[in-house]
């Protein structure tokens, strides 16, 4: 009776403190600023770290209450304003955010209310583990050896790996929960995260004891000014500190594993014993990587870091200048083209995911065509399409549902947030591969030169500091000046909203003889979807072949008269450089005269 009394009044009180009269605003407060100290032991795969954040109210409303999240296997120790302890609960909360899908939140009474816009600045202590955990993935039934190979995330003796908001919150963090579970729940919340978080910064301090037997244990994060120690032979710390001016797109990670070191700075390149074959593939790649960079992209110039896996069928990331790829095996065009990816970073740095990645990408396609040629090309960017074919299929049937082809900026179609205009966009899905197509598309309608000349006044002025990017048209502005072509309407239809794809097709051909009997068709291609773009067509004919490209509007037709060297028998459209929602309508057979 007494115990189940006193149970009653802790948990209404812990109730009382979980619960305020209003409901919690998990997302009212930013974390505008970190400053963290981080002690690793890799031998108990533990993680113990202490520093200052820094919360913004970013709500309509004063707020007293936050609710500061940190992975579930990580605990709170303290929590302090103004040097002193403030009152907190600390509960487990379910949230697909975490690697261990649960996050441990301290819900934290602030001494006075936080009005809108105004800050405070808490003291924090945490520590805890940080060993392998797949939770997230295998209770949707992914099988745990696969599950493995994604989330590879890790403090331990022989590999530590540990990326940030996400995939583990080894930082803290103010979200919703998000649920795997749940379409596309769990990338909302994290792209809502990154969203409030990209002008938010981080000075980050990792130390850890590297012991005897691991002289040349090195350890590294993805900030830049990063400083790594790698003393050989001695007991003292080793340490690593980044600082993150602005995260932008940048997960804040850490690694440490005993590397073999290949770097050519400011180009960083860490294998395991073992791989240094494959290493040396990266380093081979080098160097006609970083001419091919430096012709479209300028000399590379800021540090980048390829680091290498324990376990070679861990997936690949990225984030910032840092990537993390196997090097288990020599696959010497894969070794190039992520070279290019991180030596475009290198040279031109961008606060828009969508040029920062997206030329990255496009960069990637650029060197397969002038290793293979254009279809080679073409096929790595066929590898992006159904990354983001399925969610503009959505927006294309909206679009027709609703018959308005005006786009608001984020269209919400009974409740669900669908599409997402390139501009802004955090979801990876469109600002690297949607991106790679875009770049791509306007580098078909302008030309190298022309390209390469906006290109090279982006980084111009990015350099000076001039940081025009924030005008919602300086792109369009630079490409526009230097093809001398207005193309407000492809930024309107591809950049600026999301209106789905194209879908092209032919809509009649006329085969005819002029007096001379020159042999001509023509040709009119419609395109049925809400996208407008230049197309590329090829038309088959006794004697060859001859490819074309035309300007077709969204919802409209056009049409050219072509010149052949005998008679045409087929139509292609669209040889795959022009994403679009339906590809079986694109071939069409002439009928003879
Ligand atoms: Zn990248």
């Amino acid at each position: 009776m007494r115990l189940l009394g006193w149970l009653g009044l802790l948990f209404g009180l812990t109730a009382s403190l979980i619960v305020p009269a209003t409901a919690l605003d998990r997302e009212a407060f930013t974390i505008a600023r970190y400053d963290l100290e981080a002690r690793l032991e890799p031998e108990q795969q533990r993680l113990g770290a202490r520093g200052k954040i820094t919360l913004r109210n970013d709500s309509g409303q004063s707020q007293r209450v936050v609710a500061l999240q940190i992975s579930s296997s990580l605990n709170w120790r303290s929590i302090r304003v103004d040097g002193k302890p403030v009152q907190y609960v600390s509960q487990p909360y379910m949230s697909d955010i975490d690697h261990t899908g649960a996050l441990s939140e301290a819900i934290v009474t602030l001494p006075a209310e936080i009005k809108p816009k105004d800050s405070v600045e808490v003291e924090i202590g945490y520590e805890g583990v940080i060993p392998l955990d797949g939770t997230r993935l295998t209770r949707i039934g992914v099988p745990e050896e696969i599950a493995k190979h994604s989330s590879w995330d890790q403090i331990s003796p022989s590999f530590t790996a540990v990326r940030g908001a996400g995939y583990v919150a080894w930082y803290p963090i103010t979200t919703e929960s998000a649920d795997f579970s749940e379409g596309n729940s769990l990338f909302e919340v994290v792209d809502r995260w990154k969203k409030r978080e990209q002008d938010a910064s981080m000075k980050l301090s990792l130390s850890t004891e590297p012991g005897t037997h691991d002289r040349n244990l090195l350890l590294l994060c993805n900030g830049i000014g990063s400083n790594v120690d790698t003393r050989e032979g001695s007991t003292h710390d080793h340490y690593a500190r980044c600082g993150y001016e602005r995260f932008g797109l940048a997960t804040p990670t850490f690694a440490m594993a005993n590397y073999h070191d290949q770097s050519k700075p400011p180009f960083y390149l860490f294998s395991f014993p073992g791989h240094e074959a494959g290493g040396a593939t990266y380093s081979n790649a080098l160097e006609p990587a970083t001419k091919f960079v430096s012709e479209w992209f300028g000399p590379p110039s800021a540090p980048v870091a390829i680091v290498d896996f324990a376990d070679p069928n861990s997936a690949p990331f990225e984030s910032g200048t840092l990537l993390m790829a196997s090097m288990a095996a020599q696959d010497s065009k894969l070794a190039g083209i992520n070279v290019v990816h991180e030596l475009v970073h290198s040279a031109l740095p961008s606060s828009k995911p969508w040029v920062y990645e997206g030329l990255a990408h496009f960069a990637e396609a650029m060197y397969r065509e002038q290793q293979g040629g254009r279809q080679a090309a073409l096929d790595l960017l066929g590898l992006h399409r159904a990354a983001f074919l399925d969610s503009e299929k959505e927006v294309s049937a909206a679009l027709q549902k609703n018959g308005k082809p005006k786009v608001v900026e984020q269209k919400i179609v009974e409740q669900k947030v669908i599409g997402q205009p390139l501009a802004g966009t955090f979801d990876e899905t469109y600002y690297r591969s949607k991106a790679a197509y875009v770049w791509w598309m306007l580098r078909d309608m302008i030309g190298d030169d022309a390209m390469k000349q906006a290109i090279r006044k982006y980084r111009a002025e990015h350099n000076n500091n001039k940081d025009n990017d924030r005008d919602p048209k300086y792109v369009e502005q630079l490409i526009e000046a230097a093809a001398k072509r207005d193309l407000s309407w492809f930024f309107d239809d591809w950049v600026y909203q999301d209106r789905g794809l194209p879908d092209f097709h032919v809509q009649s051909v006329h085969p005819w003889k002029t007096e001379n009997g020159v042999q001509i068709v023509t040709v009119t291609l419609e395109n049925l979807g809400n996208a407008g773009a230049e197309v590329p067509f090829t038309i088959i004919c006794e004697g060859g072949e001859i490819t074309k490209r035309i300007e077709v509007r969204a919802k409209g037709t056009a049409t050219t008269r072509v010149e052949l060297p005998g008679t045409a028998s087929k139509i292609v459209v669209n040889d795959g450089s022009v994403p679009e929602s339906d590809l079986t309508n694109n071939v069409f057979r002439v009928p003879a005269l």
